[in-house]
């Protein structure tokens, strides 16, 4: 095993407070015991206080020595850390983010908002506010506008956020205790944005509603009276399903209420792969975030974390490329695109990439795909020099079309 993770293992064993707060536990426990015998009979006082002196020390050294073995605990990682990684001076003329402090500080402020670390995101504002940082050029990138103030710190209407991301917080923590009522709430809200954005989450979260309560007693744990169980379902359907106009859900209604006939044996049913809650919980939350998110103009997931994670799985590759480069003395000159590829999980795989078929390049903004009346797709410049001006034939079909006629896809 990774030594690393053997020390991460020990830590995570002997480096938390679960000892300390126990051992702290105990002599609170003695103090009041001690204040309810001396409350009682106050004649006892000297008594009790005299009877609690050696327990009280014993409990105070018990917990230094927890501590002791915190620190040591902690000590041996930062040492396997440094061991492990040691800090090498990345291969850089030049620090690319240098030009650009107030927008670093923003991703981090943004990041600490979004993540619900409110109390950390405020002392990070208010310090990075009174020392603004100076931001230094940087070659070869766009480099800053002292004048342009949008994108600076003060602007983050951080409480506002705050106020925002708690909500949702609330919600999530809800939705993890089993109860959909603040998300369906929270939907309903929000129903006409979420309908003109083509999301499903109103309708899925009803949905599973329905199905929680048509489950009842066994899975969540209610008496099956006529709020839960069959008869609670079927009640719920009746006064919510109507909401959900829309044809695509017909289809999930009737299967979720055609279900009923088959409630005594739900399992062996053609409807039970519906009934199967088992991700459906984790799915929801996941798809309120995203929602939630794309509400506020945000992202699902923190661009401050997506970027990092992405760097830290590229940077190998890229040291590799930098000593090469060095060794063989070329420059890496192609602006928009790495010289090696770079392979990344496919959560971090965000726009789909077109390979033009004609020209074997990768498309780009301004060389965009285009579709041709057929159906086919090559990129622009190779549309251009098929038609050169008139009318050309697709080199996928048989097909006749003019260069206007060719419409760009958005990938
Ligand atoms: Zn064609």
């Amino acid at each position: 095993m990774d030594p690393l993770l053997l020390e991460l293992a020990k830590l995570q064993k002997d480096g938390n407070l679960k000892q300390s707060i126990e051992d702290v536990d105990k002599i609170i426990e003695q103090l009041e015991k001690a204040r309810e015998t001396i409350v009682a009979d106050p004649n006892s006082a000297s008594f009790t206080l005299a009877k609690l002196q050696n327990p009280l020390k014993h409990g105070f050294d018990k917990v230094n020595d927890d501590l002791k073995k915190v620190h040591r605990g902690h000590n041996a990682y930062s040492k396997a850390l440094d061991k492990n990684f040691p800090v090498k001076a990345l291969p850089t003329d030049y620090d690319a983010l240098a030009s650009h402090p107030s927008l670093i500080n923003r991703a981090i402020a943004m990041h600490l908002l979004r993540e619900g670390q409110f109390s950390v995101a405020s002392t990070f504002l208010t310090e990075a506010l009174s020392n603004p940082p100076s931001p230094s050029p940087t070659p070869g990138t766009p480099n800053p506008n002292p004048n342009n103030d949008s994108t600076s710190l003060s602007t983050l209407k951080s409480q506002e956020l705050q106020e925002k991301f708690s909500n949702m917080y609330q919600i999530l923590y809800e939705l993890k205790s089993r109860n959909l009522h603040p998300a369906i709430e929270w939907a309903r809200q929000n129903s006409t944005e979420l309908e003109n954005r083509g999301s499903n989450l109103e309708f899925e979260l009803s949905k599973l509603q329905y199905i929680w309560l048509f489950l009842g007693s066994s899975v969540n744990g209610l008496p099956d009276d006529e709020n839960n169980g069959f008869f609670g379902a079927l009640r719920y359907a009746r006064n919510n399903f109507p909401r959900h106009k829309h044809v695509r859900y017909l289809k999930d209604c009737q299967q979720l209420t055609t279900a009923i006939l088959y409630r005594s044996n739900l399992k062996d049913s053609p409807y039970h792969r519906l009934f199967n809650t088992e991700t459906a919980w984790d799915e929801i939350a996941t798809s309120f975030t995203r929602e939630f998110c794309s509400l506020l103009g945000l992202s699902p997931s923190s661009p401050l974390y997506l970027a990092t994670t992405a760097g830290a799985i590229a940077l190998p590759t890229l040291l590799k490329l930098a000593t090469i480069q060095k060794e063989k003395r070329t420059e890496w000159t192609t602006q928009n695109e790495l010289p090696v590829e770079i392979a990344l999980p496919r959560s971090f795989i965000f726009h789909a990439i077109f390979v033009c078929p004609v020209s074997k390049e990768q498309t780009t903004e301004a060389n965009p795909p285009m579709m041709m009346p057929c159906g086919h797709v090559v990129a622009r410049e190779s549309l251009g020099r098929l038609s050169k001006g008139g009318r050309f034939k697709c080199p996928y079909c048989p097909s006749e079309s003019l260069m206007k006629d060719a419409r760009e896809v958005v990938l």
